[in-house]
C-alpha cells in the first residue's frame, strides 16, 4: 500500500522538490522574484544560473524544451541565447511555486477555491511549413495534480518546504522536522502535563488514557468553586447577617 503511494505521487514529489528551489533562494538569497521583475542580464544573473544548474542536475525530465524565443518576457530581445533558455525554466519553476503556495494554505477556511496562473501558448514553425503548438511544460504538472488527492500536498509547519504526505497523518516533511514539531508541541504542552502530574499526586488516582481532560476540567471546576465561595465574604457575612435577622424574629 505505501509502496504504491509512493509510485502514484512520485511525480508530484518531484513538482514539489522543483518548488523548493524557490524556498532555498528565498532563505539563502532572500530573493526570488516574479517572472516579470527579473533582470536576467544583470542582478538576478547568479539566480538564473543557480536554478539553472538544479534543472541540469536534479530536474532534467522537467527542463522545458526552450525551442522558441521567451516573448512572454518582455526584454527577451536583449537577452543572450543562452538566458532565454534560462527564462523558460525559471518561469517554470515561479509558476510550480506559485502553484504550490496555492494549494498549499488554507484557503481562508474554505474546502474549495481558484486562483489565476499564467499558461504560455506557444507555436513554432515546421519543417514542411505549418505551424505547430508547443507544449507547456506546466501543462504536465497541472495534469499530475489532476491525478492526485491534494490533501497529501502540504507545507513543513517547521522548514516551510512543500512535501507529499506519503501517510495521511505525516505532519512534516522529514524525520528530522517530524521530531522538532514533536518537541515543540511537548514544551507548548508543558503546563498541561505538569498539572496533570501534580493533580495525580494530590488525588492519588494512576493516569487514564481517555477522559484524563473531563476529570481535570471537573477537579479545576471543583476546586473554583470552592475558592470563590471562600473568596466571597462578603457573601458569607450576608449570609450570618441573614441567618441572625431570622434567628431573632
Ligand atoms: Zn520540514
Amino acid at each position: 500500500m505505501r509502496q504504491s503511494v509512493r509510485k502514484h505521487y512520485r511525480k508530484l514529489a518531484q513538482f514539489a522538490a522543483l518548488g523548493n528551489l524557490g524556498w532555498g533562494e528565498l532563505f539563502r538569497h532572500n530573493d526570488f522574484p516574479e517572472l516579470q521583475k527579473l533582470k536576467p542580464e544583470a542582478e538576478h544573473r547568479p539566480l538564473l544560473r543557480r536554478i539553472n544548474r538544479a534543472f541540469d542536475s536534479r530536474f532534467r525530465a522537467l527542463r522545458p524544451q526552450a525551442e522558441v524565443p521567451p516573448l512572454f518576457f518582455p526584454d527577451w530581445i536583449s537577452c543572450s541565447p543562452e538566458v532565454r533558455q534560462q527564462l523558460y525554466a525559471y518561469a517554470l519553476l515561479r509558476r510550480v511555486f506559485d502553484s504550490l503556495r496555492f494549494l498549499t494554505q488554507r484557503m481562508g477556511g474554505l474546502k474549495s477555491g481558484g486562483q489565476s496562473m499564467q499558461l504560455f501558448l506557444e507555436v513554432r514553425e515546421s519543417k514542411d511549413g505549418s505551424m505547430l503548438r508547443v507544449r507547456d511544460p506546466y501543462e504536465d504538472f497541472l495534469a499530475v495534480l489532476s491525478d492526485c488527492d491534494l490533501r497529501r500536498l502540504r507545507s513543513c509547519p517547521v522548514c516551510g518546504h512543500f512535501f507529499v504526505a506519503w501517510r495521511m497523518d505525516q505532519t512534516a516533511c522529514s524525520k528530522r522536522c517530524a521530531n522538532r514539531l514533536r518537541v515543540a508541541r511537548f514544551r507548548q504542552r508543558q503546563p498541561q502535563y505538569s498539572a496533570n502530574r501534580k493533580f495525580r499526586k494530590r488525588t492519588g488516582l494512576s493516569a487514564v488514557r481517555q477522559g484524563r481532560h473531563q476529570l481535570m476540567e471537573l477537579n479545576q471546576a471543583l476546586a473554583e468553586a470552592e475558592n470563590h465561595e471562600l473568596q466571597k465574604p462578603e457573601a458569607l457575612s450576608e449570609a450570618a447577617e441573614l441567618r441572625s435577622w431570622k434567628a431573632q424574629k
